[in-house]
């Protein structure tokens, strides 16, 4: 029996990323596993870890007991200890973070221990000869009395703050049986601190006046307040707080809102019969099922090909060999969709595992899966992370979809962690798309690589024409946004659509109403005075809106640069849009979809149901109405700006566009009438444009891949991108200047495969008040890449307050 414990500290923040090795003592052998959440001495603390790994090999120097176990079942097993070690290795983090990422979330983590009374103990009790100290008996009698109760509450009913070494001693002697569990978050944890203001807007605006200088946290507060009330959270606390105080803001807790009900989209709920083509992808994956070892497909699919159809038998396929599945979908609010197509398929075998649940619930749904009784778990990125048991097969939705790379530390991507996970268990990988990402789809067609098979549904269902895509070329007509909402072409289109009775769907990947507000008379752009960008006007809250860190306020009647007066309105959002089409057509009723509208739970869902049942006939929005959604009765498509992102200086602005564009298209036409899409640009001769246009992937891919091959990116290049950021703009840039000269001298060292590029100042050159300079590193593959920024972390002396964010195979560059 292994006699010593390697344990990894759970402290977060305390950078603690190495183990710590603890003897296991007489009493615990045997009862500790990998995976156990124990209790373990470190200098004069006592703090709580997971136990990573067990050996009998003593390790040279003196240790220190584990002191208890604090939840008898493991929270993981040592295939999780690999793959968490994979993923702190690859993308540069602690291995407790990336432990952290199949736990529970939050207050989950936390364990207790219910304490009831042994038959051994009620007799003790009664027998009056038995020897037991007042306390002892004291504390029994108040098991007998009240039943089973956490050590916690039985300490309070004798009146003591804690029981000491008095509980561990009453269970040696058997007259008590303790459970060491992890507590489920309380009602009471799910309650949220809401800030609200107890003045009127032109009060708060009038006092955030006074304090622009003094205190200009407070004025942002206020302002922020003045827009509506917030979650303190977001918020500055200590501002809010000293607002309080003030009497101007009042903070009140309110529950967090519970799971939304489900939207009623207007589903089919039969099962089909397959087509040649989805029958023929169904079966190579049960095939490689069969095998019980890792298999990868893509399934390329164009839009409406029957693509969830195939995952639903697939897991089926799964569920018949008793095994599990894991089913991963872009931001799950975002596809109510797919996620009633599953639970209507397989009802209590899911668990929903997403941000918009509770700790509490989503802390139920996580035990549903761990003890085995749901075995079919559909959720977002972290669902990846769940315990199921025996997995078969992980399927990835729309898996070109960014929001698969995390944005906070450990920034994994769940494709790639997808992979691992699914070779580790010996288990089956689907990934589906009809725009599958470059990386993914030269795995799939280059012959040397086995991790990816291609498995394409060419066609849609029913033989189902793609629609036609028409593109108006807008040079030369007066600009987007100054007179023009909808070119001629793009009115008459709605126009006919319109009085016909058919549904329509306009798409702008921007929200508010105008994108910016100027001077006319001196040209001054009102800016965010935390970020380096402009403020986008919103009509609804009459507020002025950054959409980086959500500073808001009003717009002045009087230039504050010189005091002029014509302040103009330019850009277009999708508020704008919506305003447009009612404008015009005056009779129709519009639905918007963007961050604005879906703000609330459940909003979204709303949305898309009212949609779904006609009661609207035009959804305007952003890229939240591009996805997977299905909706028979629409026949027309506008894309009011296709160039919206296509300069951003990101490698991946290209393909960016085209997903969007072919996704946002394929909404058109999906039942028997067919669809039509207008594109708005000023780019009709951009390749992606041009293949969007024509639904050619392949075109799309051939030209793209050329160019990252020439330019060295991924999928022939491992990026990382460093960005160093501080209040005080010549810090941070000294501190990336620093990096990119000890980078720069260990890629000159020999044998080394390594570019670095830059510093240079982010795109977004100031982002809640810390200016940002970033250097990217290019390397050969991810080992490289890992080792090197290891050796940075260790050399580099950065001055105080500089945050230094390791990215790798960043999506975002910004
Ligand atoms: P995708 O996920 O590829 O966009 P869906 O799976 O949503 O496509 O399928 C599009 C539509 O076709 C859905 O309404 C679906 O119910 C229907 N469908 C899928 N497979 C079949 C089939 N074999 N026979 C008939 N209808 C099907
Ligand atoms: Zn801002």
């Amino acid at each position: 029996m292994p006699q010593y414990a390697e344990v990894m500290v759970d402290q977060p923040g305390a950078r603690l990323d190495r183990t710590f090795t603890y003897s296991l003592p007489e009493r615990l052998a045997g009862r500790v596993s990998v995976g156990a959440q124990v209790r373990v001495p470190l200098g004069k603390r006592r703090l709580a870890g997971y136990v990573v790994a067990l050996t009998d090999d003593k390790p040279p120097f003196p240790l220190r007991d584990l002191e208890g176990l604090l939840v008898e079942e493991p929270l993981f097993g040592p295939g999780e200890v690999e793959l968490a070690r994979r993923i702190a290795k690859t993308y540069v983090c602690d291995l407790a973070a990336a432990l952290r990422l199949f736990l529970p979330a939050g207050a989950a983590r936390k364990p207790e221990q219910m304490v009831r009374l042994t038959p051994a103990g009620q007799e003790a009790l009664e027998d009056s000869r038995r020897r037991l100290s007042p306390r002892a008996r004291e504390l029994l009698q108040a098991l007998a009395q009240s039943g089973e109760m956490t050590a916690e509450q039985l300490a309070a009913q004798v009146g003591l703050k804690s029981l000491g070494g008095r509980l561990p001693n009453l269970e040696v002697q058997g007259l008590v049986k303790i459970d060491r569990r992890l507590r489920r978050p309380a009602a009471s944890q799910q309650l949220r601190q809401w800030a609200r203001l107890t003045v009127s807007a032109e009060q708060a605006e009038a006092e955030a006046e006074a304090r622009a200088h003094r205190a200009p946290q407070q004025a942002n507060t206020l302002r922020r307040l003045a827009a509506g009330e917030a979650p303190v959270s977001v918020l500055t606390r200590s501002a809010a707080t000293a607002l309080a105080k003030q009497g101007l803001v009042e903070i009140y807790e309110r529950h967090l809102e519970r799971r939304p009900e489900p939207a009623d989209l207007n589903l089919a709920a039969e099962k089909h019969v397959l087509t040649p083509a989805q029958q023929a992808a169904l079966d190579r994956t049960t095939r490689a099922l069969e095998e019980q070892r890792y298999w990868g497909g893509l399934l390329h699919g164009v839009t409406g090909s029957g693509k969830t159809e195939v995952y639903l038998h697939a897991v089926e396929a799964a569920l018949r060999q008793g095994r599990s599945a894991i089913v991963l979908t872009p931001e799950i609010s975002l596809t109510p969709q797919v996620v009633e197509r599953f639970t209507r398929r397989f009802g209590e075998l899911v668990a929903l595992l997403h941000s918009s649940l509770s700790l509490g619930e989503r802390y139920d749904e996580w035990e549903r899966v761990r003890r085995g009784e749901a075995r079919v778990v559909v959720g977002a990125r972290s669902a990846l992370f769940a315990p199921a048991r025996d997995l078969g097969i992980i399927i990835v939705d729309e898996e070109h979809e960014p929001s698969y790379k995390q944005d906070s530390t450990p920034r994994y991507h769940a494709v790639t962690v997808a992979q691992w996970r699914a070779e580790a268990a010996g288990a089956v990988l689907l990934l589906g798309s009809a725009t599958p990402a470059l990386e993914r789809y030269h795995a799939a067609v280059n012959p040397e690589d086995s991790s990816l098979e291609l498995l394409e549904l060419p066609e849609r269902i029913g033989n189902r024409p793609l629609p036609q895509v028409r593109t108006i070329d807008l040079r030369g007509q007066p600009a987007l946004g100054e007179g023009t909402t909808f070119a001629e072409e793009m009115r008459v289109g709605l126009e006919e659509k319109l009085a016909r009775g058919e549904q329509v769907m306009l798409f702008l990947n921007r929200r508010g109403f105008s994108t910016f507000v100027i001077c006319r008379d001196c040209g001054d752009v009102l800016r965010c005075p935390n970020c380096a960008v402009s403020l986008t006007y919103h009509h609804g809250r009459k507020r002025m809106v950054c959409h980086h860190c959500d500073f808001a306020r009003a717009v002045p009647d009087q230039c504050e640069k010189c005091e002029g007066y014509d302040i103009g309105f330019h850009g277009l959002g999708t508020e704008r849009i919506a305003d447009q089409v009612e404008r015009q057509f005056p009779d129709t009723r519009v639905l918007r979809l963007d961050r604005d509208t879906a703000r609330h739970h459940g909003s979204y869902g709303r949305i898309l149901g009212q949609f779904a049942r006609g009661e609207a006939q035009v959804l305007i929005g952003t890229q939240m109405i591009a996805k997977g959604h299905d909706f028979p009765e629409v026949t027309f498509v506008g894309v009011i700006n296709a160039d919206v992102g296509l300069h951003r200086p990101d490698f991946r602005a290209a393909e960016r566009t085209f997903q969007l564009l072919t996704q946002v298209s394929g909404r058109a036409g999906r039942a028997n009438k067919p669809g039509e899409v207008y594109v708005q640009t000023y780019n009709p001769d951009h390749p992606a444009l041009q293949a969007a246009a024509e639904h050619d992937y392949a075109r799309f891919y051939a030209k793209e891949i050329a160019h990252r091959r020439e330019n060295q990116y991924p999928p022939f290049a491992r990026l990382a991108n460093l960005v160093f950021s501080h209040v005080k703009e010549p810090t941070a840039l000294q501190a990336a200047i620093q990096a990119a000269q000890l980078l720069s001298k260990m890629a000159a060292e020999p044998g080394r495969n390594l570019q670095v590029l830059g510093e240079a100042s982010c795109p977004l050159h100031k982002l809640r008040g810390r200016y940002r300079y970033q250097v990217l590193l290019k390397a050969e593959c991810d080992e490289e890449l890992g080792k090197i920024i290891g050796e940075l972390d260790r050399s580099l002396e950065l001055p105080a307050g500089v945050n230094m964010v390791v990215d790798v195979d960043p999506y975002d560059m910004m």
